[in-house]
């Protein structure tokens, strides 16, 4: 991120001076290494804000299992004090990231992709004045510098709360073999091995034994359900603010009617219900289950209400394969699955 458009034309002229192509793709190339990039930011401005995306994806993620780096100070060198934030990435929730210590003097944030529209705001971050005063986006009251400063725990702004998906939705969750049809939790990991059974070739290592590999801090969770029953998981410390995991309308509906996210009956409910209660964030965290269930049904109500007290079970993603949300889980859903997470202890 970059303070103005004048830092952002010396970013780009410098780049392309080191032959870099900067059109190919939303995300170019370089062909820098980490350390000459944040190298050569630094030098045209000190007040440049990187925050490595998605850092446990297997092959772009900064600590991702086959990006040859296992911290941030390997990384990114002399420049890892200059790095003030991280981002979760989907695979990853914030509990997840406070057990590796070297992380522990960082803000945790949650983005989404702008690439597709309907996905844009699926993970997000909230900041809030100190004081509390209710938010308003305007200008000339949340600046760049602002951000920078709330990134260090500093100034009159914070980070209030991370909106996350369920970490097993994610792609990279566990390990696996997508074309092969084979999905490995860590435990069986530890009892069978890395290799898959049916190919005979290692499988694509997922973020939550990627993650248990390097952990090095213990973390004391805590749970409390908020006033719209929207479960919320903090625990103590400077950087650490609270987060919420939800699941995206679509995926809620297209369970209730058993029909694909992209039917005419989902996207035309969910456009009804918008149009009825408000934006999606408002419907899965604060609009009252009574008004849900006037204008949408007994049953969504109730699944929304599962949501936001996180019982559910989630089939987790691997390699490259979305993990699969399941409100009303069977019990072979459940026995196929040794989820570890506390998801579990809520389902029955
Ligand atoms: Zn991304
Ligand atoms: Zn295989």
């Amino acid at each position: 991120m970059l303070p103005n458009l004048e830092v952002a034309e010396k970013v780009n002229s410098k780049l392309k001076a080191r032959g870099c192509n900067l059109l190919s793709d939303g995300r170019p190339i370089i062909n820098l290494s980490v350390i000459k990039l944040l190298e050569l930011l630094f030098t045209i401005n000190e007040n440049i804000i990187i925050i490595p995306a998605h850092i446990w994806t297997p092959w772009f993620g900064m600590l991702g299992a086959k990006s040859g780096f296992d911290s941030l100070r390997e990384c990114c060198g002399m420049y890892a004090d200059n790095i003030l934030a991280i981002e979760t990435g989907l695979s990853s929730n914030p509990e997840m990231n406070w057990q590796i210590a070297e992380l522990n003097s960082k803000s945790i944030v949650s983005f989404s992709d702008a690439h597709s529209l309907e996905k844009l705001g699926r993970e997000l971050t909230v900041f809030s004045r100190i004081n509390n005063e209710k938010i308003e986006i305007k200008n000339t009251e949340f600046n760049y510098q602002d951000l920078k400063m709330l990134l260090q725990n500093k100034g009159n702004w914070r980070i209030e709360k991370t909106v996350e998906f369920y970490p097993q939705e994610g792609k990279y969750h566990v390990d696996g073999h997508r074309s092969c049809g084979i999905k490995r939790m860590p435990e069986e990991i530890t009892k069978l091995g890395r290799a898959c059974p049916m190919c005979g070739k290692m499988l694509t290592p997922g973020v939550l034994g990627r993650v248990q590999q390097l952990a090095d801090t213990l973390v004391k969770l805590q749970k409390t359900q908020n006033r719209n029953g929207v479960l919320e998981y903090t625990t103590k410390g400077d950087y650490k603010r609270p987060y919420q995991m939800l699941v995206p309308l679509t995926t809620i509906l297209s369970q209730l009617y058993q029909m694909g996210d992209k039917s005419k009956k989902v996207t035309g409910t969910y456009v009804k219900l918008i149009k009825q209660l408000g934006n999606e964030l408002e419907i899965l965290s604060e609009v009252n289950l009574t008004d849900i269930a006037k204008a949408g049904g007994e049953k969504l109500s109730l699944a929304i209400a599962k949501v936001r007290s996180g019982n559910i079970f989630v089939d987790p993603g691997f390699d490259g394969q979305f993990g699969k949300v399941k409100i009303w889980p069977t019990q072979t859903d459940i026995k196929k699955n040794t989820v570890s997470q506390n998801i579990q202890e809520t389902l029955f």
